[in-house]
């Protein structure tokens, strides 16, 4: 039992606070700050004269859920492309170096919709899929020293246990124990799920399920953020911005006045693009197929566009004439293996560097004449970004905080958990960029 104090400042006079009615603030309040409710024993009001206002003294005693299993909601895949169903799905307590959270707000990126179409990928179902999120912890399994119930988190997709040599080396995020593994479909710890229904496992996905009202993850995969930011808004940092953003910033490293193509305007292209033109480029040119993108990604700093179907020769070969024999970096963020052979064959040679973000097919193979090699291109690739998440995305938050970053731009649309199909809709129709899934409308 803990007490804690508060004022309602809109409160119309005393008496009228006493009402049960005039509880409702509290809601709103707590709704606002994002934490979880607490339950209410005893509240007592006092009139402050000094500074005109009803204080209100609250004892509450936050119910622990610790070691207990939840039920909640959760979006279940059941088959490959089928559309989401809302179960009621039971979520274990965290295990060793694991976190329960209490997810907020999420977002559908093309990773997700990859897996759930499952064409060209492993299939693994009934699964639960979603990695773009922000939330509350809820518990904390054993060993867990540097997360606590009520820490406002982005999980992510692939982690950093801090300890191994990936972790230690300033290059890599490529951790050894949580990168990304999209085929696990467990846990670490002991290779369970801890979501289930009426005793039947549902499987993870990335090691974050996050289109489920509580998901479990592995600690090293949970970045601990400033619990002023509105978890709405950096939700999207979770993944596709920052890795569009250090795909150029961190990897492809435009030098100032350079040219940049980005091919694919969707959230992660358009982060990339942000990314250049905090760079410096002097150009940036978008390459998409959809031309609705085209007017959008003016706001994201693109100069050019091109459209691969308005053109009868390659696109790498338009964009070596638009730029006297190539750009200085691209970035490819579709995932269709031969848009990521234009992104490399457009880079001019003896300093181009090309960047791979879009996620392939499984068994998609690369290929290019070597010798586009040996004059001087490089080919490189990326998983979010090249940032640490747990050492490095709190301060890209930050940028957010500061001002430098603009997340609302990215926001095209919103709605409701239980409408979480339409977020797919809007996908598959290359229609706005991300859209906010609420969890608790
Ligand atoms: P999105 O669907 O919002 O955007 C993709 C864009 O690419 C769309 O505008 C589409 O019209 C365009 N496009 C598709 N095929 C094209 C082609 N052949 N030529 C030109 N344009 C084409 O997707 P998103 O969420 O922005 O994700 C983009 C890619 O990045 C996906 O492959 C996703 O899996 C991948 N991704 C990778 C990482 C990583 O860490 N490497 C992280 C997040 C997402
Ligand atoms: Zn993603």
């Amino acid at each position: 039992m803990n007490s804690m104090y508060m004022s309602l400042t809109n409160a119309p006079s005393k008496q009228a606070s006493l009402t049960c009615k005039n509880i409702s603030p509290l809601d709103s309040y707590f709704k606002r700050c994002q934490a979880p409710k607490p339950q209410f024993t005893r509240i007592f009001f006092q009139v402050s004269k000094r500074r005109k206002q009803i204080v209100c003294q609250v004892n509450m005693s936050a119910q622990s859920t610790a070691g207990q299993v939840i039920r909640c909601k959760a979006a279940v895949a059941w088959e490959a492309g089928k559309p989401l169903v809302i179960e009621e799905v039971e979520v274990a307590p965290p295990q060793a170096m694991e976190v329960r959270l209490k997810i907020l707000f999420t977002s559908l990126c093309h990773t997700d919709v990859y897996f759930w179409e499952a064409k060209g990928q492993t299939p693994l179902f009934p699964r639960i899929f979603g990695h773009e999120a922000g939330g509350i912890v809820d518990s904390v399994g054993e060993g867990v020293t540097h997360l606590k119930p009520g820490d406002h988190v982005l999980p992510v997709f692939t982690g950093e246990c801090g300890n191994c040599r990936h972790c230690k080396s300033k290059e890599s995020n490529m951790c050894d124990l949580l990168r990304i593994n999209t085929d696990r479909g467990v846990m670490l710890s002991d290779g369970k799920t801890r979501f289930s229904i009426n005793g039947k496992p549902i499987y993870h996905f990335v090691g974050t399920s996050t289109f489920s009202e509580y998901t479990v993850a592995h600690v090293g995969s949970v970045a601990k953020i400033n619990p002023a930011a509105p978890l709405d808004k950096v939700c999207i940092l979770s993944c596709g911005i920052s890795t569009g953003l250090g795909a150029t910033l961190n990897v492809a490293k435009p030098t100032k006045g350079s040219t940049v193509a980005i091919f694919g305007l969707g959230a992660v292209g358009l982060a990339a693009a942000e990314g250049a033109r905090i760079a410096g480029a002097s150009r940036i040119i978008g390459v998409d197929l959809n031309p609705n993108r085209f007017e959008e990604a003016k706001k994201f700093g693109c100069t050019e566009f091109v459209n691969p179907k308005d053109h009868n020769k390659p696109v790498q070969e338009v964009l070596a004439e638009m730029t006297d024999g190539g750009v200085d970096r691209s970035v490819e963020c579709t995932g269709n293996i031969n848009t990521m052979i234009s992104a490399f064959e457009c880079v001019h040679d003896g300093w181009g560097v090309a960047v791979l973000v879009g996620v392939p097919n499984r068994d998609d193979a690369f290929k290019t004449r070597p010798v586009n090699f040996l004059n001087e291109r490089t080919l490189k690739g990326t998983f979010f970004g090249n940032y640490k998440p747990r050492s490095d995305l709190p301060s890209v938050v930050e940028k957010y905080m500061n001002k430098e970053l603009e997340l609302e731009k990215f926001i095209t649309h919103q709605v409701a958990f239980r409408d979480i199909n339409k977020a797919f809709d809007y996908m598959l129709a290359g229609e706005g960029i991300r859209c906010i899934i609420r969890m608790d409308a």
